[in-house]
């Protein structure tokens, strides 16, 4: 048997003609940049999340950068993010001309609150949280530090739509949420897009000048923006896939469980908190014997991906950045460590029960 990490082509399978007919919808509508249907996809995903407004932009990475110039971080700058993540939720920073400090992360890969407020200096604007696997942070504390020092708390959600920290969806909590709709993540659409969701008016309106050149009138520009759009043909796409996105998410826990209850006694499996509720963007074990293992499933068929292979502050990009504590070592053990298997909701059981075999073998 092969068990792809990964098949995208399975989904569109479940739903094409739900996602053909929005695609024909848009390019027969004669709108592709901004307008109705990327209006309507705004409201949609605002009122699935249970925040005021969203403004949907090129990318996730465009998501974060947008968030941080609309609160206004730039030059002489700190904005505490953690080591252990993708390199989006750091570069954004240096991109403003801010710094990064580095934070060590906890067990479940997120970033541990006890060093955040060892990272907060008289320069610190905001922490960038990460809610990574699908997994949200621990929230109230990181709050708390936030309101303690007045900073800015934006939620990286690039993995994690639709999860929840104590009945609220993630995204909602801090000032800012930003999401991806990179075709691999949870909801995910058939090119780059990405979304910011907040609260604040004042924001939202600034948000949404930054994304067209900072122009509110057409060649009048007010402020220094950019230009990031979310493509109308992808808000067709993500209006049709919005609606399926709990019934994935679920799916993805159910295989999750399953995992976990088989695998616990041999291998070391994501942590489940019962005020949280994780979406399992990837199910990511631990082990010693990592890249043997590896090895082992490769030679029968199973994919795996290794995120992430090197901690942000040890990439060639970020030498020399500030980091709590000074050499993240939870960070670099995890790199070591973790391993991602196949989940996705449209793995079959059958294909779950057989990575379950073949990890057992590994281990008899
Ligand atoms: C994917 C991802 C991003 C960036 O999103 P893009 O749409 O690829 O630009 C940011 N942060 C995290 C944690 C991600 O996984």
């Amino acid at each position: 048997m092969r068990v792809r990490a990964l098949d995208l082509i399975r989904q569109y399978k479940s739903i094409k003609d739900e996602i053909d007919s929005a695609v024909n919808r848009v390019i027969s509508s004669g709108r592709y940049i901004l307008g109705e249907e990327v209006e309507n996809f705004e409201r949609e995903f605002a009122h699935y999340n249970g925040s005021e407004y969203a403004v949907g932009v090129g990318s996730g990475t465009d998501a974060l950068l947008v968030a941080l110039m609309a609160l206004g971080i730039g030059e002489g700058d700190e904005v505490i993010t953690p080591a252990y993540s993708f390199t989006a939720s750091a570069d954004v920073i240096l991109r403003v001309g801010a710094k990064p400090v580095f934070c060590d992360v906890c067990d479940d890969f997120n970033i541990d609150p006890n060093y955040i407020e060892m990272a907060v200096s008289d320069r610190t604007k905001a922490i960038i949280v990460v809610h990574l696997f699908g997994l949200p942070c621990d929230m109230d504390k990181v709050m708390n530090i936030a309101q303690e020092h007045n900073l800015f708390v934006i939620e990286d959600c690039a993995q994690a739509v639709g999860a929840e920290y104590k009945g609220k969806k993630v995204g909602t909590i801090g000032d800012i949420g930003c999401f991806s709709f990179f075709p691999t993540k949870n909801l995910g659409c058939y090119g780059d897009g990405g979304m910011i969701i907040t609260d604040s008016e004042k924001l939202y309106e600034k948000m949404r000048l930054i994304r067209v050149h900072g122009q509110r009138e057409k060649y009048i520009p007010e402020m220094l923006g950019i230009k990031s759009r979310l493509d109308a043909i992808q808000a067709g796409i993500l209006r049709a896939k919005l609606k399926h996105i709990d019934g994935w998410n679920r799916r993805r826990r159910e295989i999750a469980d399953i995992y976990s209850n088989s695998l616990r006694d041999i291998v070391e499996v994501p942590v489940e908190y019962e005020d949280r509720v994780a979406v399992y963007h990837q199910f990511t074990i631990k082990s010693k014997s990592r890249d043997t293992l590896v090895k082992h499933l490769k030679e029968r068929g199973v994919d795996t991906a290794i995120y992430y292979p090197v901690a942000l502050n040890r990439t060639p990009l970020f030498q020399g950045a500030k980091t709590i504590p000074l050499n993240c070592s939870r960070a670099d053990d995890l790199t070591k460590l973790s391993l991602s298997i196949p989940i996705y909701p449209e793995l079959t059981d059958e294909e779950v029960i057989y990575v379950i075999d073949i990890l057992k073998e590994f281990w008899d």
